[in-house]
């Protein structure tokens, strides 16, 4: 598109070039008949032209019919006349070049003719060779601002055709082609009936989001999801994906953002999708290379848009992150992107009908089973069971079969898990043990402590790398405090990981590094900062958090305690981790059986629901009566 129009205002000015050298050619000219001076000579002599202006170069004047007679005859051109009286319709103009010659005027007088003398065209050649240069600066300068003015998509509205934003009018894709995220396609379904009637919600004055945030690891759908929601609403969807803006010409990035704005107000209702917003959105300063003035300033103009945007037109903002943690914060603060909905990898039924969707086009055989398949393939992601339905389907076609058969999905996916494993992200079934076991034990606990959090599931299903199950505690309260007791709770919920490996492998792995570090974190806390610590007393050893230039001018580290202080923190600092560890091992060792059942049931099941596990605990709780079960 860009080469088009920088090619056409090319064209532009190759043509008013030409215009100017014809206009030039009319002043100079060239409408008159050109005669060599000889004929001029004679012309003069037989009183065939007249009116004549003489200047520097050369002689001009009216060809007399006596002349045109003459010169037909010297030229051999019978039909002279006939000609010159079709170019010129009245009386002919003629033109020569001037030789020296002294006697010239001389003649005239004799002749009788009349003559005058002109300075040259000075009007002419100085209006001209100021018009031509001006005019040359000007098309060049209209040449080059169109160049920036399609990068930049605004400066000239030609420029508009080069912001990437990619629309659909119908996406065509709706709720049934994505599968294992219901709580995501919960969530979204208020943005749906808003999207479908703004007239209804902006009657009843309701509060509508205006940017939907999609997080999730890559590949588990949210381009897909996005897109869904524009299908079920039956809106346009306009696209753009953060790496496009991120350009190396300065101002385009934050050009594409006005454009898409712009292209969204004409279409409401609609919906904006960013995909990978975090290439926009990095948190300013973060990045010191790559542009990031550029960067900032797509950030701003985002910023502005979505602050100056009117949500009750019926625009929905979404974006796509995989990395939230890096985003600006001001991204997220209440106006902008302030609802958040996780997709998260899929679950084994969610799993099995991600399968479903992707096999529904392929011709399958009888002793395939997606339930199975699911089943192989934890911790895979939406476009890794696509891409194993589609490998499946290109090994069966090799294979001149007509139906996709079981053993061509276990080939394929041993493809895609050789692949994935490079990269960290498929567990073997001894790991997917310990990780049950040791979620299990982070549960339990949870539940045993009365000042915990509950728990609002738990997971085995990896997330990124490093984590490789959760437990989700959902607070029932917003805290600003929190007491001795309940950070101590915390720290045995931390250490219930470990401490569920130790009693279930008689082992211990790396897998409770991040909990013990937490742990440990929560207790140099308590000692340094709280004051927490009965033998340290009442004390505190952390400097208050001090603005950052002064921190900078302080190194940090500088302590302001002696030696055997700091020996004694650190010992304080132990002696907590060991009593959160042992209580941990207390409360587990108490329920060995519970924590082998719920264990199992996890493995299967890969995720529990907070509830499902209370039930299991409560039943576990009647059968033995033990006394401080909830
Ligand atoms: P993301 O944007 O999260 O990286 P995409 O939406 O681009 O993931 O997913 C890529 C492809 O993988 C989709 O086009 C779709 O074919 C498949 N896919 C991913 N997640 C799902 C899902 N939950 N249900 C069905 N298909 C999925
Ligand atoms: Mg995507
Ligand atoms: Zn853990």
């Amino acid at each position: 598109m860009a080469e088009n129009n920088a090619r056409l205002s090319l064209w532009y000015f190759l043509a008013l070039i030409l215009i100017i050298l014809l206009a030039q050619q009319y002043f100079t000219g060239s409408n008159k008949e050109n005669i060599n001076y000889s004929d001029f000579r004679k012309l003069v002599e037989e009183k065939g032209v007249d009116d004549l202006v003489i200047s520097t170069d050369n002689i001009e004047g009216h060809l007399l019919p006596k002349g045109v007679e003459y010169l037909s005859k010297v030229r051999k051109d019978p039909k002279l006349a006939a000609k010159l009286k079709e170019k010129f319709k009245k009386e002919p103009l003629f033109s020569t070049v001037r030789v020296s010659d002294p006697g010239l005027i001389k003649l005239l007088d004799q002749k009788g003719l009349k003559y005058r003398a002109v300075h040259e065209k000075v009007w002419l050649t100085s209006l001209l060779s100021l018009i031509i240069p001006t005019l040359l600066l000007v098309g060049i300068f209209i040449y080059f601002f169109r160049k920036i003015g399609t990068g930049a998509g605004g400066l000239m509205s030609v420029g508009k055709s080069k912001a990437k934003v990619y629309m659909e009018d119908e996406t065509k894709v709706t709720f049934q082609d994505v599968a294992g995220v219901e709580e995501a396609e919960e969530e979204l379904k208020e943005i749906i009936e808003f999207l479908k009637t703004p007239a209804k919600f902006q009657a009843l004055g309701g509060n509508i989001p205006k940017g939907v945030m999609v997080v999730g690891p890559p590949g588990t759908g949210k381009t897909l999801l996005a897109r869904a929601v524009a299908g079920e609403a039956g809106v346009p969807f306009l696209s753009l994906s953060g790496s496009d803006f991120v350009e190396m010409f300065v101002g385009v990035g934050a050009a594409r953002v006005r454009d898409l704005f712009a292209q969204a107000q004409e279409k409401a209702p609609c919906i904006i999708f960013i995909d990978e917003l975090d290439a926009v959105g990095k948190a300013r300063g973060l990045s010191p290379m790559s542009g990031p003035e550029e960067r900032e300033n797509t950030l701003n103009q985002l910023l502005s848009e979505m602050d100056g945007f009117d949500t009750r037109k019926g625009v929905i903002i979404m974006a796509a992150t995989n990395r939230p943690e890096i985003l600006d914060p001001a991204l997220i603060r209440p106006g902008r992107f302030d609802r958040h909905i996780l997709v998260d990898r899929p679950s084994l039924i969610g799993r099995e009908d991600i399968l479903k969707i992707h096999t529904r086009k392929v011709k399958l055989g009888p002793d395939v089973n997606l339930n199975t398949l699911a089943a192989r393939t934890p911790g895979m992601v939406g476009a890794d069971l696509a891409n194993i339905v589609n490998e499946a389907a290109l090994l069966a076609a090799r294979k001149d079969k007509t139906a996709v058969e079981m053993e061509d999905f276990e080939e394929a996916i041993d493809r895609v898990v050789a692949g994935l494993e490079k990269r960290n992200r498929v567990m073997n079934p001894r790991e997917k043990e310990i990780v049950a076991y040791h979620e299990t034990g982070h549960a339990l606990v949870a539940e045993a402590l009365p000042t915990t959090d509950p728990v609002h599931r738990v997971s085995i299903i990896p997330r990124g790398i490093g984590a490789l199950g959760y437990t989700m505690q959902l607070p029932t309260e917003d805290r600003y405090l929190m007491t001795k007791t309940e950070l101590e709770d915390r720290m045995a919920v931390m250490m219930g990981g470990r401490v569920a490996e130790e009693l279930h492998l008689q082992e211990i792995s790396t897998g409770a590094q991040n909990d013990l570090y937490r742990a440990t974190d929560i207790a140099r806390s308590m000692v340094r900062e709280y004051g927490m610590s009965e033998k340290l007393g009442p004390m505190t050893f952390e400097r208050e958090r001090r603005p950052l230039f002064l921190e900078t001018m302080m190194p940090p580290g500088t302590k302001d305690y002696s030696e055997a202080t700091a020996q004694e923190i650190d010992q304080e600092v132990s002696r907590l981790v060991e009593r959160a560890h042992a209580r941990a091992r207390e409360i587990l060792e108490q329920r060995r059986d519970t924590l082998e059942q719920v264990a199992q049931v996890l493995l299967e099941k890969e995720v529990l629901e907070g509830d499902e596990l209370r039930r299991f605990l409560n039943n576990a709780a009647q059968q033995d009566s033990s006394p401080d079960h909830e």
